[in-house]
């Protein structure tokens, strides 16, 4: 497995890869990798020919400072998890060469408004801009993002469509510890306690797909009954919400026949957790991949 620091290495391995007629696979990440970030890189090496990663904690992404310098950082053991779940390439940037003298940003209108764009000021603008960037050194046929960060993974689909960038977007299922919760760099950060408590997320999005099952519609309450839940187990709630899912905007009510995002975001201490549902006419997709 390749390990690339700098942006011409990376732009010459990927054009001499398309060169050979390779189809190029791609995972960004921000490192500390997990099951969730490896189920994207198994996917990559099964649909594609070259499978290319990037670790890069974005400042830019980051609306806070405290946030970002206690990122967990795992260089070595992520590219062997890398190189076990068959990656061909880590393309590690230098933040000092990506950024060097940066002035432009990619925005985008309404998508980004709502959930974590409403609570994390500038944050999709920064993972717009870099994920423009690695798109255009990498040149991948397929980017595969994870279905935790749904917001993102949408954004990311329309910016595509958008801007022209002739990349497929996979999204993958939320991959789950055995117990329910979401799997995320950041859990490593949450004490005992706190890992036990923030199972609340994982149980409420259950309530939730219960109330559905016996013909619940009603946004307020199915969010007034997941935030009860939240509510016990002593989270500060950030947002809970019932968004559509093609523009991601708050609704009142399930109407049949349509899809729908039930989305979470709270904090156990300083731990901001995400987590939630996607509602389709066939039924609730949250749960699909367990880590067993
Ligand atoms: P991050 O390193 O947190 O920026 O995540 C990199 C990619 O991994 C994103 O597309 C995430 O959505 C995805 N990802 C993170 N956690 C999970 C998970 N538990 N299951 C599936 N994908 C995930």
């Amino acid at each position: 497995m390749k390990i690339i620091h700098s942006v011409k290495q990376m732009r010459e391995f990927a054009q001499k890869s398309r060169l050979e007629k390779k189809r190029i696979g791609f995972v960004p990440t921000m490192g500390a990798l997990h099951e969730g970030h490896l189920s994207l890189m198994r996917e990559s090496r099964k649909l594609c020919n070259l499978s290319v990663i990037s670790i890069f904690v974005n400042r830019l992404q980051f609306n806070d400072p405290a946030d970002f310098s206690s990122y967990p950082q795992s260089f070595e053991r992520d590219c062997e998890a890398a190189q076990n779940a068959g990656v061909d390439c880590v393309f590690a940037p230098d933040e000092k060469e990506l950024y060097r003298n940066h002035l432009t940003y990619v925005t985008m209108k309404r998508l980004g408004d709502h959930l974590c764009g409403a609570s994390r000021p500038g944050h999709f603008d920064g993972v717009f801009t870099v994920v423009s960037k690695l798109f255009n050194i990498v040149g991948p046929d397929t980017a595969f993002f994870g279905q935790k960060d749904i917001q993102q993974a949408r954004c990311i689909e329309k910016m595509c469509e958008d801007l022209n960038f002739p990349v497929t977007i996979k999204l993958m299922p939320i991959v789950r510890d055995t117990d329910g919760l979401a799997m995320s760099s950041r859990n490593v950060r949450l004490s005992a306690d706190e890992r036990l408590r923030a199972l609340a997320l994982y149980m409420s999005l259950r309530k939730v797909e219960t109330m559905i099952g016996d013909g619940i519609t009603q946004r307020d309450a199915l969010v007034n009954a997941s935030r009860e839940i939240l509510t016990q187990s002593n989270a500060r709630i950030d947002y809970v919400e019932l968004v559509d899912y093609d523009m991601l905007e708050p609704v009142h009510e399930i109407i049949p026949g349509v899809r729908y995002v039930f989305a979470i975001a709270a904090f156990y201490a300083h731990t901001r957790l995400i987590d939630n549902m996607i509602i389709t006419p066939d039924g609730c997709r949250y749960r699909e991949t367990m880590n067993l």
